[in-house]
């Protein structure tokens, strides 16, 4: 768990995520989003495909390219917004102070270059480390994930490894600059049970060992409840609920979060009871809407639902944006 006195280590205001349509005009695919993450905490950020948590990431790294969308608010990194540095110093932020890691191992490594010469790389750009100490920095980074025959994987080119070995290398490159935020997409979706918790294991580890702040995007509250000391749920572009874990999982209060948990297994309950799957589909982000955009789906809808977009009401620390918690504080 993260310290409550740990220092803000990233902190968004007001963000909002546009693209550009097909028709000319504008996609709004995240809207007003807030949020800070403190050092060495790990903030999960759950929700549907097509929730905008996945852009959210990009958006942090300045990895939306300028043809395709751009991003307005504060992105405080540090004390420095990232809306506003050159490309120059945040080519040098990323894959140094910051840094992240995808779902697919292949998206990120380069099928015709050796491992050890990939994992280098990111050293050498971020370093002043002679090219000795960049290869035993690289097998001292291979053997902290976990990689068995560290040195001989070194000669070896991606595509002759297990998609387990693959995301450990990619770990162990965006961690060899012992960022302080990693951002990780998704990062085990693609693998099996088993390979699964190994990898969160030594995300954990990495963690406790660099003091590593985490930014989670998944849509697993299996994986959330393994790694997360706070979470967010999105729906739709927007934050709809916030809280510690713990609150979360055991004390939903947006409708939204009361179904995602609803549809999955929980492994402590040994009960018959069924899973309900939340109907229907997440609005389409182009198609304009009014009230809040859960209406469809939601079974405690009422009128004004369809009205007005609940704004985020604050109880205690955790937020939820309905219209059910109306009579607590509005804080965004
Ligand atoms: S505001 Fe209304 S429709 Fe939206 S989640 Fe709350 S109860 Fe459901």
């Amino acid at each position: 768990m993260a310290n409550t006195e740990e220092k803000e280590l990233l902190k968004v205001e007001n963000m909002y995520i546009h693209f550009k349509a097909e028709n000319g005009g504008h996609i709004q695919a995240v809207k007003d989003l807030n949020l800070t993450i403190k050092e060495g905490e790990t903030l999960a950020v759950v929700g549907e495909s097509g929730c905008g948590k996945s852009v959210t990431s990009l958006s942090l790294m300045r990895l939306i390219p300028k043809n395709a969308g751009y991003t307005e608010g504060k992105i405080l990194f540090e004390g420095k917004d990232l809306n506003k540095v050159s490309e120059r110093e945040m080519r040098s932020i990323r894959g140094n102070t910051m840094s992240m890691i995808f779902q697919e191992p292949m998206t990120s490594l380069n099928p015709v270059h050796k491992i050890g010469k990939q994992i280098g790389e990111v050293i050498y750009l971020h370093s002043s480390l002679s090219q000795a100490e960049i290869k035993e920095k690289s097998i001292e980074m291979l053997k902290k994930v976990g990689i068995p025959r560290a040195e001989k994987i070194m000669d070896e080119y991606p595509h002759q490894l297990s998609g387990g070995m693959r995301q450990r290398v990619m770990i162990a490159m965006a961690m060899a600059c012992t960022p302080k935020l990693l951002i990780a997409d998704e990062p085990t979706t693609a693998l099996d049970v088993t390979i699964q918790a190994q990898i969160l294991e030594l995300m954990n580890e990495l963690k406790k060992d660099f003091h590593t702040a985490i930014l989670l995007i998944t849509h697993d509250l299996g994986v959330v409840a393994e790694m997360a000391d706070r979470v967010m749920v999105m729906y739709y572009g927007q934050i709809v609920e916030q809280a510690d874990v713990r609150t979360l999982l055991k004390k939903p209060k947006h409708p939204y979060t009361v179904g995602l948990l609803n549809s999955v297994p929980d492994m402590n309950d040994d009960s018959d009871k069924p899973l309900v799957p939340i109907v229907g589909n997440v609005p389409n982000l182009g198609v304009i809407q009014t009230g809040c955009p859960f209406y469809a789906r939601c079974p405690q809808a009422f009128q004004k639902c369809h009205l007005e977009n609940p704004p985020l009401f604050e109880r205690g620390e955790q937020w939820v944006r309905c219209w059910l918690y109306e009579n607590q504080e509005v804080i965004a």
